[in-house]
């Protein structure tokens, strides 16, 4: 497998700490309101590069944190009049209930950051003690002058580094670049003591201390969006590398912006969408297979159109699932035709295709092409006649990966066996010309997303998803 190093901005061969296993941590939400849409997209690509590893046989660790303590949380508390762990507990509650819809599994441990203070207490006195630290009133700072590799990840000159978004100038500090690991209490602010007194600590820190804590000093994947290579992952290298003296994240994987207009998509541009919005009309499924739809290091521009798109791209998916299962249940159980060997060839193939393309840094986009060929080869070929074997091999290929891209989820609500119960009573009720239960059941059936078609002979059924 290769991955798009950011650290030496080219693919690279990757190659575990310890063989078999990975230890991965993401940079995950601050909890303060729902997440949106280009959130989603990070949480999305997190959780699909975690579910090939383990599909390449990888025991993956992966740590993905919850921002619970911050200038937007204290505000948002604020105004609602809840405490900021309330505020958060409400938000950590709807991540689950969004994450869970996307297809999102859930990450080995989420830790909260303030779950671990007196971890962040012990990091900065290691970095005091080695002497990259300086303090001003009740504030503490790093001193990234002391850091000599400092900007090796953003590759920005030092002359021209500015201060963080996050973070206002601040004309105290001996460095612009400086950054705060231990701020002194404001008024009206949550706080906790600490050797420098009381106060709270800086946003870098956590995932520092976090990442040190559950998975080692070095780790083998670090990811997060693109807006996060400066200053947040910048300063957690400087922090954990000078206190360590290693390696803090062998790779560093980042994900693109999803924007709106062309405009990158955030709370604080006031231009975006929350995922829970979006969910009123389409399906979590379908937003995730529009999120993967691009590559993750490349822009992707949302708009209700690719959304239809993506609908109708995945409802294609499933028509070909439910066909094959449909023509499984009543095959009939015989040796391969010629073309069926060849056939199944043609399927090996294209899994060998799909390992190609995501051993290539994760190439989503080209992997649901493959998706759509295995589609087309049994629309194309399955028949009544076709054997058992040929297609529940094909089958199990499609749904095995199309399930390590996290689609082809979606659990059927009504058992084929329940269907088919209910015909058998809907014919009956026909030849006894009771038309209200007959109606009753073909309304049940579609509701539930089962159109029923009567033929001369028969009646045949097919699972429809709008
Ligand atoms: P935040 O809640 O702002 O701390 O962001 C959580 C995660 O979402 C981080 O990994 C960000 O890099 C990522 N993120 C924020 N906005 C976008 C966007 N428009 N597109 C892609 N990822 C984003
Ligand atoms: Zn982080």
């Amino acid at each position: 497998m290769r991955f798009y190093n950011t650290m030496t901005k080219q693919k690279e061969e990757f190659k575990p700490i310890v063989e078999g296993k990975v230890s991965m941590y993401a940079c995950g939400p601050t909890v303060y309101d729902f997440f949106h849409i280009g959130n989603a997209r990070s949480f999305v690509t997190f959780d699909m590069m975690r579910k090939y590893l383990e599909y390449k046989g990888y025991e993956v660790t992966y740590v993905q944190n919850f921002t619970d303590i911050d200038d937007k949380m204290i505000n948002r508390a604020n105004e609602n009049g809840i405490t900021v762990r309330e505020l958060a507990d409400q938000y950590i509650k709807e991540y689950f209930e969004d994450a869970e819809s996307l297809g999102i599994k859930k990450a080995t441990v989420h830790p909260r950051a303030t779950d671990y203070i007196e971890e962040m207490i012990a990091f900065i006195r290691g970095l005091e003690e080695k002497g990259y630290t300086y303090v001003i009133d009740n504030d503490v700072y790093y001193d990234t002058e002391k850091f000599a590799p400092y900007g090796k990840l953003s590759g920005q000159n030092l002359e021209d580094l500015n201060v963080g978004s996050r973070i206002k100038a601040d004309d105290r500090k001996k460095n612009p670049r400086d950054f705060v690991l231990w701020k002194g209490k404001k008024e009206g602010e949550p706080y906790w003591e600490s050797p420098w007194g009381d106060g709270r600590p800086g946003w870098h820190l956590e995932c520092s201390v976090m990442s040190t804590k559950l998975l080692g000093n070095t780790i083998d994947i670090h990811a997060g969006g693109i807006d996060l290579i400066f200053p947040h992952h910048e300063n957690e290298i400087a922090q954990s590398e000078a206190l360590c003296s290693c390696e803090f994240a062998n790779y560093w994987l980042h994900v693109n912006f999803l924007n709106i207009n062309n405009e990158k998509m955030s709370k604080s541009l006031g231009n975006f969408f929350t995922v829970r919005e979006i969910r009123e009309h389409y399906t979590g499924e379908e937003i995730r297979f529009f999120l993967l739809s691009a590559h993750y290091r490349n822009p992707v521009n949302f708009s209700d159109e690719m959304m239809a798109q993506a609908k109708s791209a995945l409802n294609r998916l499933y028509n070909s699932l439910d066909n094959m299962k449909h023509l499984c249940d009543t095959a009939e159980e015989k040796p391969l035709s010629t073309e069926e060997e060849a056939l199944l060839k043609r399927i090996e193939g294209y899994q060998k295709r799909f390992e190609e393309v995501m051993d290539d840094d994760f190439n989503t986009a080209d992997a649901i092409s493959v998706l759509f060929e295995i589609a087309k080869e049994a629309n194309v070929n399955f028949t009544e006649t076709s054997s058992k074997e040929v297609i529940e091999k094909t089958l199990k290929t499609y749904l095995l990966l199309a399930n390590t891209l996290g689609f082809l989820t979606q659990k059927e609500e009504v058992l084929d066996e329940e269907i088919e119960a209910l015909l058998r009573e809907r014919a009956e009720a026909r030849k006894n010309k009771n038309y209200k239960r007959s109606d009753e059941i073909r309304d049940y059936l579609k509701e539930k997303g089962i159109l029923i078609e009567d033929t001369k002979t028969e009646t045949r059924w097919k699972r429809i998803r709008t």
